[in-house]
């Protein structure tokens, strides 16, 4: 799991994104240093139909 160094927000252009993963997940140390540095976020949800993959640190879409 991760982001395409390319990839950037459709509505603001940055690159300041992270993942989103649906729990729930096993927590490993690599898990947790991706998470500390904001390249992927956590949702203890089940995943929704039509989940959004990614969200923008900047401007907060999901898409
Ligand atoms: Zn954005």
């Amino acid at each position: 799991m991760s982001i395409p160094e390319t990839l950037r927000c459709p509505k603001c252009g940055s690159g300041d994104l992270a993942e989103i993963i649906y729990g729930p997940v096993e927590m490993t140390e690599k898990l947790l240093l991706q998470v500390q540095s904001k390249k992927v976020l956590i949702r203890s949800e089940p995943k929704p139909d039509n989940a959004p993959r990614y969200y923008c640190s900047y401007c907060g879409y999901e898409w």
